[in-house]
């Protein structure tokens, strides 16, 4: 059997064909700028031409897709990946089961209604398409081929056009790869506050990420920085959320971390529940003194 991954970012690639291993013989890899050597029996290389965007690689994934004809799709949850899974999965006529989070003989895990249950679920097709968490495949060793090839674009019959661009301010690192991190939430009550998150995550080596409102709320956070059922599902060693209420839309995102601090004014927000370590203060109090003490 054979299964294709399909990533952007090479930590995912490397994870995921790993992964890919335990469910298939044989494994393609196909990456969305750099690919990794060494993770695959096939790796291949999408490069997104200048003036082109990430989303309009379906076709020449889709190429790679119909050359391979593999039996399971395993994806990175990254926007453009879904953008292109989604694409390939309909011209299969194949079901996505997204957000796994394990395989079992049963089948495929993943979140319900916004985090409170687990279901396991099987596709039925001669193909199968998921997205699947990071850390599913944690501590497998990936290995394979030192070629990587490169993949001819094909532009779509009609593509996007990218107009401009602008940076937006960094998260202070990788949130993947963060061993802490420190989450702000709608306890901040304006944006120089977020000053005080980032003097603990820098205490700390760690990033400072956030709950929704702080990105489609009032926007002072990048959008790649919210934490939860419809963000980032993250398993770093510490995780302090401040000022969050626990929502389980939020929850679901940090709650596989080493240890989950909470600081919250509160003392019967819903975090309190859920963490390993709770303090019942204002972070404008709290995150000085322990920024202090550490
Ligand atoms: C379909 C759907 C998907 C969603 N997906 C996500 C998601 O992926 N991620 C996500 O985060 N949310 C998501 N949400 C939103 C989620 O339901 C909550 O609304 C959100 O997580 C709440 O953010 P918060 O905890 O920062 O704010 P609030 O719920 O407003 O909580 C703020 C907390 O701060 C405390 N506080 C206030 N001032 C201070 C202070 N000075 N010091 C200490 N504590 C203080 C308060 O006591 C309160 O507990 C989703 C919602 C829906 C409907």
């Amino acid at each position: 059997m054979k299964a294709l991954v399909i990533a952007e970012h090479t930590d995912a690639a490397r994870e995921l064909s790993a992964g890919a291993r335990t469910l298939a013989d044989d494994v393609v890899l196909v990456t969305l700028g750099e690919a990794p050597a060494g993770v695959a029996d096939k790796a291949v290389a999408v490069k997104v031409p200048e003036g082109a965007v990430a989303d309009d690689a379906y076709v020449t994934v889709q190429g790679i897709y119909d050359a391979e004809a593999p039996a399971v799709v395993l994806a990175e949850p990254s926007r453009h990946v879904k953008s292109v899974l989604g694409r390939l999965a309909a011209a299969a006529n194949a079901s996505v089961i997204t957000d796994v989070t394990a395989f079992t003989d049963a089948g495929a895990t993943s979140l319900y209604f916004g985090g409170v249950g687990e279901r396991v679920r099987k596709a039925a097709g001669d193909v199968v398409f998921y997205t699947v968490a990071p850390g599913t495949f944690e501590g497998l060793e990936a290995t394979g081929t030192d070629v990587v090839e490169e993949a001819a674009w094909t532009a779509p019959a009609r593509p996007l056009a990218l107009l401009s661009s602008r940076e937006r301010e960094k998260s202070g690192g990788d949130l993947f790869k963060a061993e802490a991190v420190v989450a702000a939430g709608r306890g901040f009550a304006e944006e120089a506050e977020l000053d005080l998150a980032r003097a603990l995550a820098d205490k700390l080596g760690g990033g400072v990420a956030c709950s929704r409102p702080l990105t489609e709320g009032v926007d002072w956070m990048p959008a790649g920085t919210y934490v939860g059922v419809s963000g980032l599902v993250l398993s770093p060693k510490v995780y302090v959320a401040c000022g969050i209420s626990g929502q389980m839309q939020h929850m679901v995102g940090c709650n596989r971390s080493g240890a989950v601090f909470a600081v919250n004014k509160d003392k019967n927000a819903p975090v309190f529940k859920q963490c390993d370590f709770g303090l019942v203060g204002d972070i404008k109090d709290v995150l000085p003194a322990v920024t202090a003490a550490l």
